[in-house]
Order: C-alpha cells, then structure tokens, then sequence
C-alpha cells in the first residue's frame, strides 16, 4: 500500500490499483488506475484537482507511462471534477453522462461560486449538540471537502468527455483488456462501470457503496436492483467501489439489499423504513443523512409525504 496525501493506493491485481480517498481531504470519490500494458488508464478523476494530480503522478510512477484513458463513470462532480488536469487524455464516458455534465458542470461551478458562505454554513452545523457520532462525523467531512473545493474554485474548468459509448467499449491493452459496459440508470442518469475480465475485478463507480449509505435520489432505484442483479452474473472477485475500502461480491449484494429494502418498505408502508431511526443493519454505515435523503425521494416517488 501507497499512502498519499488524497488516497491511500493499493495493487489488487498486477498492474491495477485501487485509489481510496482520505475522508475529509477533498477528492471524496475513489478513483483507479490500471496498466493496459502499451496504456495507462485512469477510472475517475475524484473532485479535486490537487488529488487528480495526485492520481496522475502515481500513475506515472506505478505505470510508467502518462494516463492516456480516463473513465468518467457518472456525471457527479466527485468522479468528474479533477478531469482538467488529464485534458491530454481521451476522456470516455457514456453519452448520457456526457450531455448531463455539460449542463450540470458549468452551473454547479458557477452556482458555488455565487455561494461562498457555503463552507461556514456546515461549519456552523458543528455547534448543533444534537447531532450523533455519525452525524457529525459526517459534518466534518463534508466541511472538509467542501473548504477544499471553495479554496480551489476559481482554478476549476468544466472538462467534458471526448469519445463517448452507448452500451459498451471494449479496450484492448497489451496486457489486459478493459470492459467500459452500463445497463442504464441507477444511482444516476447514467452508471458505467469497469470489467477487467480476466483479472476478476470490477470498478464499479456509484452502483455500489462500501459502509456509506448509497444516494438514491438522483437515479432509478427500482433499475438499480435489475442492474446490479445482471452485475452479479459477471464473473468478479474484487469491487473497487466509489465510497469505501476496497471490497468484493458481497459488497454489490449488499449495495442490492439495501436498494431493495428501501423500495420494499416504501411501497408497503412498513416501519422498517422510517424517520425513527436507521435500520440496524446499516447503523454503522456512513453517511446518515444520505439514508434520510433516501427516504424522502422514496415517499415523494410512491406518492407519500
Ligand atoms: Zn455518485
């Protein structure tokens, strides 16, 4: 393991590295890199522009060669806001993705900028007494990736995609091939994840969270569960996800529980899913307000308030 001042880096195959964020640092979406052999290919570019720096100089170190390939899985700026710094790269994404982000990019950017009193905001959450270990756990990171972003914003240039696929595109490297597949809309617009068939590995962006509760609210959570049932068909020992440490199957199945339960409940009405409290099992997970978020979207999307 490579320790860095964004991520910590770790070999899970020969030549394929997963990048997991420091909470709190800035980059808040993981990111990878894998060595095709004859290219260097770069999944995700995180929020940051210092920490997709960072990616780009350990690529070069662990590869030795420029990342020439770079994955935007989905359109959030966690996974797509770095991309400026490998503009001498062929960006791929989907074309959903694409044509989202060339909306959605500018006027975040532009929507922060008329925002500085954002980062104060959450820091004045802090004072809140109420708020539980998780909740301010939470707090805390988010103040620091946002103070991180608001420190960077005026450097940020909206950088799109440059080839774009429909279903999928395969890459063959010298060493090792590259699957780039979605099966549509889950946790956002428009997912795509990485298969290296013949490593076993799976870097699935948002389509899986790792100990955070997944956001369901920017996608389609019954297509959610399709999707990651039709993932599950694949042949894969290790998940690189975008929230959380490197994992494996169970990790997706869980990601798929968790999906289900949520649409389950909300449809039946149970109390299982509530603004009481968490559900036990997910208790320990990261991130609570995002499970309240959920469940908001879910009453609003089967008609309750
Ligand atoms: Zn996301």
């Amino acid at each position: 393991m490579e320790r860095g001042t964004y991520f910590d880096f770790y070999e899970v195959g020969t030549g394929i590295y997963a990048a997991i964020v420091h909470d709190g640092a800035g980059a808040l979406g993981n990111a990878g890199i894998v060595d095709l052999g004859d290219r260097t290919l770069v999944f995700d570019t995180t929020q940051s522009i210092p920490a997709a720096q960072e990616l780009k100089n350990v690529a070069k170190k662990l590869t030795g060669q420029e990342a020439s390939l770079v994955v935007n899985s989905h359109r959030h700026n966690d996974h797509v806001l770095g991309n400026q710094v490998f503009a001498d790269a062929t960006i791929i994404s989907t074309e959903v993705t694409r044509s989202v982000m060339a909306n959605r990019l500018p006027a975040f950017l532009e929507f922060a900028k008329a925002h500085p009193e954002y980062p104060n905001q959450i820091r004045n959450r802090l004072s809140d007494a109420s708020l539980s270990d998780q909740g301010r756990w939470e707090v805390e990171r988010d103040l620091g990736d946002t103070e991180h972003l608001a420190a960077h914003l005026p450097e940020y240039v909206p950088t799109l995609p440059t080839l774009c696929f429909e279903n999928q595109m395969h890459i063959y490297g010298s060493a090792r091939e590259a699957q780039l597949l979605t099966y549509g809309s889950a946790h956002s617009a428009s997912d795509a994840f990485m298969y290296l068939p013949e490593d076993k590995v799976l870097f699935v962006g948002d389509l899986a969270f790792i100990g955070y509760h997944p956001s369901m609210a920017d996608g389609n959570p019954e297509l959610w569960v399709t999707i990651l049932g039709r993932i599950l068909e694949l042949e894969f020992d290790t998940v690189i996800a975008g929230h959380g440490p490197v994992g494996n199957r169970s990790h997706v199945e869980q990601t798929k529980h968790y999906v289900e339960h949520f649409i389950e409940t909300a449809r039946s009405n149970s109390e299982t899913v509530n603004a009481d409290g968490i559900p036990i099992e997910y208790r320990d997970w990261r991130g609570e307000s995002v499970y309240f978020g959920n469940l908001k979207f879910l009453n609003g999307r089967y008609g309750r308030s």
